[in-house]
């Protein structure tokens, strides 16, 4: 893969994990010059075999929080992008969660480069992209999303969160939003549902939304046909990730630009 985001998974309770109906094992986001794994869940060495990504190229991983699904290969990761140390490299950024729980090992914590214990509404560049944390109302109080700017596009992750119109507004400007819309109904869960996804995406207004992180439920009721009528009601482009789904986000808003540029034309003649 050049570039772009690739689904390495797109799970996101036990139920579907557990089985593996949908694979868990995160998100690759890769620019020109760097590659960042996000939230490492179960089948992340296997799944980055299969689809051809390489760890050891990993510049940093994003650990949104400490639950399972997010962070349970991370030390198989650092093993993997490291030599199990010989080569100490990569930078993880994460909140105080993952190291109060011990969740990296004392070992594979030497085996890397940086250790970024933080909190949302921080900056920290890497090379040449800027990643920003993000606010999140979840069961691990320490939850965080992420934006990652890069040159030439900005991309928004939800991580696991509650829906509020402040969490909403963090994501305005985002060219590609990925949304963790695990519930299909209303819920006592801090986690987002469908109603919840079509207000973020209100007032958020990316260029493209990805719904991701699929409950049992959610995946009974066809995922891609949610997106689809998401898409039809809130004119944004919406789409459901699928295991295994790569996205080139400068050809995609390329794209855009251009269906945009060709309604127009038509409006004038
Ligand atoms: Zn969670």
């Amino acid at each position: 893969m050049k570039s772009g985001i690739l689904f390495l998974g797109t799970s996101g309770e036990i139920s579907v994990t557990g089985k593996q109906l949908r694979n868990s094992g995160g998100i690759i986001l890769k620019t020109k010059d760097c590659q960042f794994l996000i939230d490492p869940g179960p089948g992340t060495l296997n799944k980055a075999a299969e689809y051809g990504i390489n760890l050891r190229e990993n510049t940093a991983i994003l650990l949104s929080h400490s639950h399972m699904n997010h962070c349970n290969d991370i030390n198989a990761v650092i093993a993997a992008m490291t030599h199990n140390g010989l080569d100490p490299k990569g930078v993880i950024i994460t909140g105080p969660s993952i190291t109060e729980q011990n969740i990296i090992t004392q070992f594979h914590q030497k085996c890397i480069e940086r250790l970024i214990v933080t909190q949302p509404d921080k900056k920290i560049g890497i090379e040449n992209i800027e990643i920003q944390t993000t606010k999140a109302d979840h069961d691990d109080p320490h939850t965080m999303g992420f934006k990652i700017y890069s040159s030439k596009f900005l991309v928004g992750y939800t991580s696991d969160t509650k829906y509020s119109k402040e969490i909403a507004e963090q994501y305005k400007k985002t060219d590609i939003l990925i949304i963790n819309c695990v519930h299909l109904d209303k819920t006592k869960q801090k986690q987002l549902t469908v109603d919840d996804a079509v207000k973020i995406i209100q007032i958020a207004k990316p260029k493209l939304a990805i719904l991701t992180h699929f409950s049992k439920k959610i995946l009974a009721s066809e995922p891609i046909y949610i997106a689809r009528e998401m898409q039809k009601q809130l004119k944004t482009q919406v789409i459901a990730a699928e295991d295994g789904m790569h996205i080139d986000p400068v050809s995609y808003s390329a794209q855009l630009q251009q269906k945009t540029l060709n309604l127009y034309r038509k409006g004038k003649n």
